[in-house]
């Protein structure tokens, strides 16, 4: 699919966040997703550009799989997941013909898909873009800041677990930053114990407070624990707004 490239499109887009994290699996498009829930419900318009490519889950968290991009003048139309479009998202699995295609790609094929998204995308005035990006430091992160970097300060959102390993990664993640001038908004532990749906008691699964002790060490700001919530994996899996079922969760107090 050809768009015509417009450096204009992210011109009025006014924060852009990516989420990062160490490893796959702890949660990176979970959080993302519930980012742009929390965002939404104060009131602002987001976009999320999903930039991981071989694991593109965000479609389906927001219930948006199979929905088609089209073109405009000015690039692709981001598909809206919501009546009153205030979620916007681009993703490359909205562009694979079978949803289940694993994405087999080259590093300047998956580079050049990168930079289309930052350049042809019409995401019009938005007040944040959240960007998924795929986990550790890789090469599509590179080309991630550097296509994203005209377009103003670009802050971090670091996403971790509380195991020892996962807080391991993040230290890689937080020298990225630093050497790519990301700027830190703050370190979110993860699946922070298992919030029991019964008795709401928070379990401690793995250890706790690695990623606290962390953010302390590093000198970045500790935004919050997530527990591992049985009632915010069913609604991901079904595509709700778990923001809005519950305000008054970890969730959306470590997102606010
Ligand atoms: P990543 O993007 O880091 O690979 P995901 O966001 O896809 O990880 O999360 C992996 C799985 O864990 C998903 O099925 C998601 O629903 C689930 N999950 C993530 N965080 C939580 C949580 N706090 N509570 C319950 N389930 C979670």
């Amino acid at each position: 699919m050809e768009a015509v490239a417009e450096p204009g499109n992210l011109a009025d887009v006014r924060n852009i966040i990516l989420v990062l994290s160490g490893k796959g699996g702890v949660g990176k498009s979970t959080i993302s997703t519930e980012l742009a829930l929390a965002l939404r419900h104060q009131g602002k318009k987001v976009g999320i550009l999903d930039v991981d490519l071989c694991g593109p889950s965000i479609p389906h968290m927001l219930r948006a799989q199979g929905k088609a991009v089209h073109q405009c003048d000015h690039g692709w139309v981001p598909v809206f997941v919501d009546q009153e479009q205030s979620i916007s998202l681009m993703s490359v699995g909205f562009l694979l013909e079978n949803p289940d295609e694993a994405v087999v790609w080259r590093g300047p094929k998956k580079h050049a898909l990168i930079k289309q998204f930052v350049s042809d995308v019409a995401w019009g005035e938005l007040d944040y873009l959240v960007v998924d990006t795929p986990p550790g430091t890789s090469d599509e992160h590179m080309a991630t800041v550097e296509a994203l970097r005209p377009y103003g300060p670009l802050g971090a959102l670091v996403v971790t677990t509380p195991q020892a390993v996962s807080v391991g990664d993040v230290r890689r993640e937080l020298t990225f930053c630093r050497k790519t001038g990301l700027q830190v908004i703050g370190l979110i532990e993860n699946m922070s114990g298992f919030a029991c749906p019964h008795c709401a008691e928070c379990t401690n699964v793995f250890s706790k407070g690695g990623g606290e002790e962390l953010a302390q060490l590093a000198g970045v700001p500790f935004l919050g624990s997530v527990p591992l919530d049985p009632q915010l994996t069913r609604s991901l899996e079904e595509g709700r707004d778990f923001i809005q079922e519950f305000p008054k969760s970890a969730a959306y107090s470590a997102l606010s």
